[in-house]
């Protein structure tokens, strides 16, 4: 049940027995969460391996991505992204998980190819756009006539040994291609150049996920992919 769906019966009691019996449990679950010892005393840090349940009772493990003012982001086992309220998260100290939830490399070890990949296919359209390299954040994007941007944390997702559910991913899978870590960084580079280049030739009024956009990374998996997904797979063996 949705809380707002159990906010909206609960306005609709007016007993007040019953109303008094549910603020009485509601304070006691409050007053257990954040009196638990594993949720006070547990500092937590980017990187670590917290586990926390959903509402319908389900275990999910993941790794701390950052925080916000309230929610923990953290990243799952299964590749999903979810914004957690502290107090609900429990430190994992097993190790089995870790393996896939960290990056197999460091982000330094990659960039230099994503970044000479990103000119060279800019270069082999004619543009010339700054491409740039940002850490600690994630934002990895196309500013028209300013730059193409790698963010640290996408770059080190994309090195993160799980199912990738971004939208390299989804591109991977629309393309049907292999979504192993080199196919899903030759796949990063081809998406952002594409956003240039369809930029170029379709000018400023396209949906950034558009019907030209994908013609134009149609074009460039087809002639590109491949070569910079082995070029990925031997810097990274
Ligand atoms: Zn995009």
């Amino acid at each position: 049940m949705k809380l707002r769906s159990i906010i909206q019966w609960i306005r609709n009691i007016d007993d007040p027995l019953s109303l008094s019996v549910i603020a009485k449990a509601a304070h006691d679950r409050y007053v257990q969460i954040i009196n638990n010892p594993l949720h006070q005393s547990q500092a937590l840090s980017v990187g670590d391996i917290v586990s926390f349940s959903l509402s319908d009772g389900k275990m999910i493990r993941g790794i701390i991505e950052g925080w916000g003012r309230k929610n923990l982001k953290v990243l799952a086992e299964n590749g999903t992204i979810y914004r957690v309220p502290r107090a609900f998260v429990k430190k994992e100290t097993t190790t089995p998980v870790k393996a896939r939830l960290r990056p197999i490399t460091q982000v330094e070890k990659v960039l230099p190819l994503v970044l000479s990949e990103s000119e060279r296919l800019l270069g082999d359209s004619g543009l010339s756009l700054p491409v740039r390299y940002k850490r600690q954040v994630w934002s990895t994007h196309f500013r028209p006539n300013r730059h193409i941007q790698y963010g640290e944390r996408c770059l080190a997702y994309q090195l993160t040994p799980i199912r990738a559910t971004d939208n390299v991913g989804a591109n991977l899978r629309r393309f049907k291609l292999p979504a192993d870590i080199p196919g899903r960084l030759a796949m990063l580079v081809c998406h952002e150049v594409s956003h240039a280049i369809a930029y170029k030739r379709y000018g400023p009024n396209i949906a950034p996920h558009g019907r030209q956009f994908f013609l134009v990374l149609s074009e460039l998996v087809d002639s590109e992919f491949t070569e910079i997904r082995a070029k990925f797979r031997q810097l990274l063996s």
